[in-house]
């Protein structure tokens, strides 16, 4: 079996396209920086913001461009998506995305609220950022302590969160809140749009490792109307799982791009290091990049095939996360100190993209849910867990 992504020369063609709009309007200063979370600006969120809205007018936006074009998707096949996903990787478009607020709706939503929330952020008009930890737990999740209380009609929402990722300002935060302190767990929940800003409603960042793409998030009597609750009162959970689907990996990648290897492979190619200890350290960095391939463009076949991923998407993301971890070490093995030096200095190797890399994959032990909580979820699936797990609906699996 022949395993290389083909295109026909109608795809071939579309590609063409999008590399002339790419050329046309990526300006060097505004690519994805090196140092992305650090040096992202403010002026680069305002300068894509537009962008974002012609690429989506165009059915060209990553993950929108796949989704039904009745609520403002692209309606793009498979092929396209991933001719997309190289092309964006290719001009360094940064990613500012609803990836998890899209498949909730659509999954979750009624007419009224796919036609209120979603077709903005589809097209690109609105961004949203996923609201669920807090700070006394965050992986475990059901134990959510974030209240919303009736008031007539409304809610009124007050709690506190941490670690919330997102670029720029947000147009909506969503996620679950606790509407019912005496219903038992996963049944008292509900998953709620939240505007931002609100009365209120406090977004102040919060400085990591890897730079400032993190906040707190506090809420005092934030009001919001009834009709921002997606599902039922006590279904939050189990719509916050759709989100949590394809955050453990269920939609895979169309083009799960590795440019930590490519540059530590590039960097041994550069010297012809010819040491055969580092020759296996770097052989054992492409493997483990290629099998996370294969594992996130399956599940990414399985999901366009709307076939249900079980355990696959969560062990993709488990063994990312954990070849990450392992690469990082590789390539300070491989690089020494030069892997250390940042992309402000003129000798870092590749920009100083390892160096970022080195911070990168330790935070990435944590968001998404830990890795525990990955290794949890595969041994339901698997059956070797006495609870029993299936995967939530995803919008590729739920029934129309
Ligand atoms: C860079 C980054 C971005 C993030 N982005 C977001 C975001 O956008 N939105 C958001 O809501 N959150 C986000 N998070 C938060 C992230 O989801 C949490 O950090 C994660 O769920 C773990 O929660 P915690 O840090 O509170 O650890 P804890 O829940 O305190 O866990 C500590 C340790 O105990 C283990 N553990 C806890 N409970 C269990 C259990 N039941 N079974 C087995 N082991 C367990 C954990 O695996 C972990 O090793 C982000 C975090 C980071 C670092």
């Amino acid at each position: 079996m022949d395993f290389e992504q083909k295109y026909t020369d109608e795809q071939e063609q579309f590609r063409k396209e999008v590399r002339v709009w790419m050329e046309a309007n990526v300006p060097e200063e505004m690519k994805e920086p090196i140092n992305r979370r650090a040096d992202f600006t403010e002026e680069m969120f305002e300068f894509w913001k537009p962008k974002f809205r012609e690429l989506a007018g165009k059915g060209w936006l990553l993950y929108t461009c796949a989704y039904p074009k009745e609520y403002g998707g692209g309606g793009r096949s498979a092929a396209q998506e991933t001719i997309l996903a190289e092309e964006f990787h290719r001009y360094r478009v940064p990613r500012i995305s609803n990836y998890y607020s899209l498949p909730i709706l659509l999954v979750w939503g009624t007419e009224e609220q796919k036609r209120q929330f979603l077709v903005p952020l589809m097209k690109g008009e609105e961004f949203s950022w996923w609201k669920l930890t807090e700070p006394h737990s965050g992986a475990d999740l059901a134990s959510y302590q974030s209240r919303a209380v009736r008031d007539g009609d409304d809610w009124l929402l007050s709690g506190t969160n941490v670690f919330i990722s997102g670029r720029g300002m947000p147009d909506w935060l969503f996620g679950p809140m606790l509407t019912d302190s005496d219903a038992p767990r996963h049944r008292n929940l509900g998953l709620f749009f939240i505007p931002c800003p609100a009365p209120g409603l406090e977004v102040r960042a919060m400085s990591l490792l890897n730079g400032d793409e993190q906040h707190f998030i506090f809420m005092d009597n934030v009001r919001v109307p009834g009709n921002h609750l997606i599902g039922g009162d006590h279904q939050g959970w189990q719509v916050a799982n759709t989100g949590l689907e394809q955050e453990h990996g269920s939609r895979g990648q169309a083009f799960p791009a590795d440019p930590v290897v490519d540059s530590l492979v590039a960097y041994m190619q550069e010297r012809a290091d010819e040491d055969p200890v580092r020759q296996q350290v770097g052989a054992a960095a492409r493997i483990d990049g290629h099998v996370h391939d294969l594992f996130t463009k399956r599940t990414y076949w399985m999901h366009t095939g709307r076939l249900e991923a079980q355990w696959e998407g969560p062990a993709s993301s488990l063994y990312g996360r954990e070849y990450g971890l392992r690469n990082a070490g590789r390539v300070r093995e491989v690089m020494g100190m030069y892997s250390l030096l940042d992309t402000h200095d003129s000798m870092a190797p590749h920009q100083g993209l390892q160096e970022a890399e080195q911070r990168n994959s330790l935070q990435h032990m944590h968001g998404a849910g830990s890795l525990n909580i990955n290794k949890v979820i595969v041994a339901r699936r698997i059956g070797i867990s006495r609870t029993r797990e299936r995967s939530a609906p995803m919008h590729a699996t739920a029934p129309a």
